[in-house]
Protein backbone atom coordinates (compact mmCIF):
# COMPACT_ATOMS: atom_id res chain seq x y z
CA UNK A 1 0.00 0.00 0.00
CA UNK A 2 2.33 2.58 -0.95
CA UNK A 3 1.63 6.22 -2.13
CA UNK A 4 3.15 6.71 -5.32
CA UNK A 5 1.34 9.93 -6.27
CA UNK A 6 1.66 13.19 -3.97
CA UNK A 7 -1.98 13.45 -2.55
CA UNK A 8 -2.05 17.20 -2.86
CA UNK A 9 -0.82 17.94 -6.63
CA UNK A 10 -0.99 14.13 -8.32
CA UNK A 11 2.79 14.51 -9.11
CA UNK A 12 4.39 10.98 -9.28
CA UNK A 13 6.91 10.75 -6.28
CA UNK A 14 10.35 10.42 -6.22
CA UNK A 15 12.71 9.06 -3.15
CA UNK A 16 14.68 11.91 -1.29
CA UNK A 17 17.13 11.49 1.15
CA UNK A 18 15.94 13.70 4.35
CA UNK A 19 18.88 13.94 6.74
CA UNK A 20 17.08 11.82 10.02
CA UNK A 21 14.73 9.91 8.34
CA UNK A 22 16.32 8.27 5.15
CA UNK A 23 15.34 8.31 2.04
CA UNK A 24 11.36 9.78 2.04
CA UNK A 25 8.77 9.67 -0.99
CA UNK A 26 8.96 13.26 -2.10
CA UNK A 27 6.83 16.01 -4.33
CA UNK A 28 8.92 17.95 -6.40
CA UNK A 29 5.90 20.52 -7.52
CA UNK A 30 5.14 20.99 -3.78
CA UNK A 31 8.74 20.37 -2.71
CA UNK A 32 7.20 18.45 0.37
CA UNK A 33 8.39 15.13 1.57
CA UNK A 34 5.06 13.01 1.54
CA UNK A 35 5.51 10.39 4.26
CA UNK A 36 3.43 6.70 4.44
CA UNK A 37 -0.20 7.58 4.81
CA UNK A 38 -1.74 4.87 6.99
CA UNK A 39 -5.26 4.29 8.87
CA UNK A 40 -5.29 4.50 12.79
CA UNK A 41 -7.78 2.05 14.82
CA UNK A 42 -8.38 1.63 18.55
CA UNK A 43 -9.22 -1.82 20.11
CA UNK A 44 -10.53 -1.82 23.50
CA UNK A 45 -10.37 -4.29 25.99
CA UNK A 46 -14.01 -2.99 28.06
CA UNK A 47 -13.72 -3.94 31.89
CA UNK A 48 -15.75 -3.38 34.90
CA UNK A 49 -14.36 -0.70 37.41
CA UNK A 50 -13.49 -3.68 39.96
CA UNK A 51 -11.68 -5.43 36.79
CA UNK A 52 -12.93 -8.45 37.42
CA UNK A 53 -14.97 -8.51 34.48
CA UNK A 54 -14.85 -8.09 30.43
CA UNK A 55 -17.40 -7.27 27.85
CA UNK A 56 -16.96 -8.85 24.41
CA UNK A 57 -19.39 -8.68 21.45
CA UNK A 58 -20.00 -10.27 18.55
CA UNK A 59 -20.28 -7.95 15.06
CA UNK A 60 -21.31 -9.04 11.53
CA UNK A 61 -23.00 -12.23 11.89
CA UNK A 62 -19.84 -13.96 13.09
CA UNK A 63 -20.19 -16.83 15.79
CA UNK A 64 -17.25 -15.81 18.09
CA UNK A 65 -16.17 -13.03 20.59
CA UNK A 66 -13.91 -9.87 19.72
CA UNK A 67 -13.09 -6.58 21.01
CA UNK A 68 -15.17 -2.95 20.49
CA UNK A 69 -12.88 -1.13 17.75
CA UNK A 70 -13.22 1.45 15.52
CA UNK A 71 -10.98 3.72 13.68
CA UNK A 72 -9.51 6.86 15.14
CA UNK A 73 -11.10 10.56 13.09
CA UNK A 74 -8.57 13.10 12.17
CA UNK A 75 -8.01 15.19 14.75
CA UNK A 76 -9.08 13.46 17.07
CA UNK A 77 -6.94 12.08 20.35
CA UNK A 78 -6.79 8.03 20.12
CA UNK A 79 -8.29 8.23 24.22
CA UNK A 80 -10.76 9.99 23.23
CA UNK A 81 -11.71 7.74 20.13
CA UNK A 82 -11.57 4.90 22.61
CA UNK A 83 -14.03 6.48 25.08
CA UNK A 84 -15.89 7.70 21.41
CA UNK A 85 -16.67 4.15 19.98
CA UNK A 86 -16.97 2.11 23.26
CA UNK A 87 -20.16 4.70 24.00
CA UNK A 88 -21.24 5.00 20.15
CA UNK A 89 -21.09 0.76 20.22
CA UNK A 90 -22.46 0.15 23.55
CA UNK A 91 -24.07 2.76 25.20
CA UNK A 92 -21.71 2.83 27.92
CA UNK A 93 -19.81 6.23 29.62
CA UNK A 94 -16.14 5.09 29.42
CA UNK A 95 -14.50 5.97 33.00
CA UNK A 96 -10.52 5.66 32.43
CA UNK A 97 -8.62 4.76 29.70
CA UNK A 98 -5.25 3.07 29.82
CA UNK A 99 -2.86 2.12 26.69
CA UNK A 100 -1.44 -1.07 26.15
CA UNK A 101 0.19 -1.85 22.90
CA UNK A 102 -0.30 -1.27 19.19
CA UNK A 103 -0.19 -3.73 16.27
CA UNK A 104 0.21 -2.93 12.62
CA UNK A 105 -2.19 -4.54 11.09
CA UNK A 106 -1.37 -4.96 7.00
CA UNK A 107 -4.56 -5.93 5.36
CA UNK A 108 -6.31 -2.83 5.80
CA UNK A 109 -3.33 -0.68 6.27
CA UNK A 110 -3.91 0.08 10.00
CA UNK A 111 -2.53 0.69 13.33
CA UNK A 112 -4.09 -0.61 15.92
CA UNK A 113 -4.00 0.67 19.19
CA UNK A 114 -5.06 -1.30 22.04
CA UNK A 115 -6.15 0.32 25.38
CA UNK A 116 -7.97 -0.95 28.16
CA UNK A 117 -11.24 1.05 29.31
CA UNK A 118 -13.51 0.85 32.64
CA UNK A 119 -17.32 1.36 32.55
CA UNK A 120 -19.75 1.90 35.05
CA UNK A 121 -22.65 0.50 33.78
CA UNK A 122 -23.67 -3.01 34.01
CA UNK A 123 -26.03 -3.02 31.10
CA UNK A 124 -24.72 -1.69 27.30
CA UNK A 125 -27.20 -0.30 24.68
CA UNK A 126 -25.88 -1.70 21.83
CA UNK A 127 -26.25 0.24 18.38
CA UNK A 128 -26.76 -1.73 14.74
CA UNK A 129 -22.74 -2.78 14.70
CA UNK A 130 -22.94 -4.66 17.47
CA UNK A 131 -24.76 -8.44 17.08
CA UNK A 132 -24.60 -9.65 20.97
CA UNK A 133 -22.71 -8.81 24.09
CA UNK A 134 -21.80 -10.33 27.33
CA UNK A 135 -19.91 -10.02 30.12
CA UNK A 136 -17.49 -12.57 30.92
CA UNK A 137 -14.82 -13.70 33.82
CA UNK A 138 -11.47 -13.10 33.17
CA UNK A 139 -10.36 -16.57 31.99
CA UNK A 140 -14.12 -17.00 30.65
CA UNK A 141 -12.87 -13.83 28.44
CA UNK A 142 -9.34 -15.75 27.12
CA UNK A 143 -11.38 -18.77 26.50
CA UNK A 144 -14.36 -16.57 24.32
CA UNK A 145 -11.71 -14.91 22.52
CA UNK A 146 -11.80 -15.22 18.93
CA UNK A 147 -9.55 -17.74 18.19
CA UNK A 148 -5.96 -16.65 16.28
CA UNK A 149 -7.11 -12.91 16.10
CA UNK A 150 -5.53 -9.60 16.84
CA UNK A 151 -8.47 -9.36 19.71
CA UNK A 152 -6.81 -12.57 21.38
CA UNK A 153 -3.05 -11.33 21.29
CA UNK A 154 -4.47 -7.72 22.91
CA UNK A 155 -6.40 -9.61 25.43
CA UNK A 156 -3.96 -12.41 26.73
CA UNK A 157 -1.00 -10.01 26.42
CA UNK A 158 -2.56 -7.01 28.75
CA UNK A 159 -3.91 -10.43 31.05
CA UNK A 160 -0.31 -11.69 31.27
CA UNK A 161 0.89 -8.62 32.90
CA UNK A 162 1.20 -5.87 29.51
CA UNK A 163 5.26 -6.63 29.05
CA UNK A 164 5.96 -7.95 25.85
CA UNK A 165 9.19 -9.49 24.24
CA UNK A 166 10.46 -7.23 21.58
CA UNK A 167 12.46 -7.93 18.55
CA UNK A 168 13.16 -5.32 15.94
ZN1 LIG B 1 2.63 17.61 -4.80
Amino acid sequence: MDMNYCMQCGTRLILRHHETEGDIPYCESCAAFRYPVFNTAVSMIVMNEAMDRIILIKQYGKPTYVLVAGYVNKGEDAEAAAAREVLEELGMSVSSVHFNRSHYYPRTNTLMLNFTVTVREEDAHPNWEVDSWRWFGIEEARANIRPDSLAEIFLNGYLDGGVYPFSP
